[in-house]
């Protein structure tokens, strides 16, 4: 028998997180952003829930080529435009329309030899500071494109900061706007914390959604609101079954470092999934747990292949007894991906792009 881990992908789930971000714009478009293979859920396997979207966002030109061999006919979006001249063959080639976020990107356009122009998102840095033209320059790298036989549409977009917290966004909205101002194109802003919390500002939906955890069923401002609040269902679940019991006595101690230490007797279950497969070695003692369905916490330092639980709710729990470690468990119950990752100091995104290469993956 193979070792008990299993990550399960859910299909119905993809395709309930996405007709959610539908229903937070019905009137824009969505792209659904696939990077990091599909947030670590494999970009085949998301594919067909999927394909109800309007476009693709990704980085990667070989996931481009990915979703092109599964014959998706439809928009790709390379959300950091070309890394080298050669690229723009491959956006000839697939139809691949790219961002464009500074002037060398102009520059190899000017130099393309293509025969079909090529549709192009002009990115704004309105505050973020990664990618982008800034406001002064906007204009003039507007007028340069548009100047080219080698683009056909000019689409703008920006990405927002802080669309999940208090800062908000009415700063880089503004800033956009602004540096928009008079120009024809299709418009991007929205990541999926913007879409759920902001989508009834028309500024903010405008065109095209960008959307890529909240259709993995993580909630973009956890702990604010968690994903029932959204109405938003776990799309991966991390599940391994108990392969040892302890029982401990008061002073015996769990694991490396003997960071727990019992106070009272009680039973522990030895779990089959370590930060090898992908589980946070930093969620500590107390980190949410299902065994069998039913809520318990871990104990002790997550080792490399194994994790240890609190068998107290679930006294009959014995070797074999089911965990989920996240995701949807036995029964109808739920450990959201985003209660795991904060108590481990991370994020949703994380924990799901984490999920090692070691772990069996089922299509459900
Ligand atoms: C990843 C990404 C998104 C999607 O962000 P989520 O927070 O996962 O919704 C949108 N836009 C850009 C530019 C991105 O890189």
């Amino acid at each position: 028998m193979p070792r008990p881990i299993q990550a399960l992908i859910h299909t119905e789930a993809l395709t309930h997180n996405l007709a959610r971000a539908r229903a937070a714009a019905p009137d824009a478009r969505v792209w659904v952003a696939v990077k990091a293979n599909a947030y670590g859920h494999g970009i085949e396997r998301v594919f067909q829930a999927l394909r109800g979207a309007d476009g693709f966002a990704l980085l990667d030109l070989d996931e481009a080529q990915r979703l092109r061999a599964l014959d998706w006919r439809g928009p790709i979006l390379l959300l950091e435009g070309c890394f080298e001249p050669r690229d723009l063959e491959l956006c000839s080639r697939l139809g691949l329309w790219h961002a464009v976020h500074r002037e060398a990107q102009i520059d190899w356009l000017a130099a393309h030899k293509t025969h079909q122009p090529h549709r192009v998102f002009l990115k704004l840095n309105s505050g973020m500071n990664r990618l982008g033209f800034r406001p002064q320059a906007f204009r003039s790298a507007w007028t340069r494109l548009n100047a080219l036989p080698q683009v056909d549409e000019i689409s703008f977009m920006t990405h927002f900061s802080d669309a999940d917290g208090a800062r908000g966004v009415e700063h880089q909205v503004r800033r956009f706007i602004e540096a928009t101002a008079d120009l024809q194109g299709e418009r991007s802003l929205s990541n999926s914390a913007a879409t759920l919390r902001l989508a009834g500002d028309a500024r903010v939906r405008a065109d095209w959604l960008r959307v890529g955890i909240m259709v993995y069923g993580s909630s973009p401002d956890f702990p604010t609101h968690d994903i029932a609040h959204w109405d938003l269902r776990p799309t991966m679940t991390l599940r391994s079954q108990l392969i040892a019991t302890q029982q401990l006595q008061p002073g015996d101690t769990v694991g490396y470092g003997s960071t727990f230490t019992a106070e009272a007797p009680m039973r522990i279950g030895i779990v089959a999934c370590g930060y090898a497969d992908g589980y946070p070695r930093h969620a500590g003692t107390g980190t949410p747990v299902l065994v069998e369905g039913v809520r318990t916490r871990t104990i002790g330092r997550v080792s490399m292949d194994m994790l240890a639980v609190d068998l107290t709710p679930v006294p009959a729990a014995q070797p074999g007894a089911e965990v989920t470690l996240w995701g949807q468990g036995p029964r109808g119950t739920v450990l959201a991906i985003d209660e795991v990752a904060h108590a481990a100091g991370t994020l949703g995104y994380e924990l799901m792009c984490a999920l090692a290469a070691r772990v069996p993956v089922l299509t459900v």
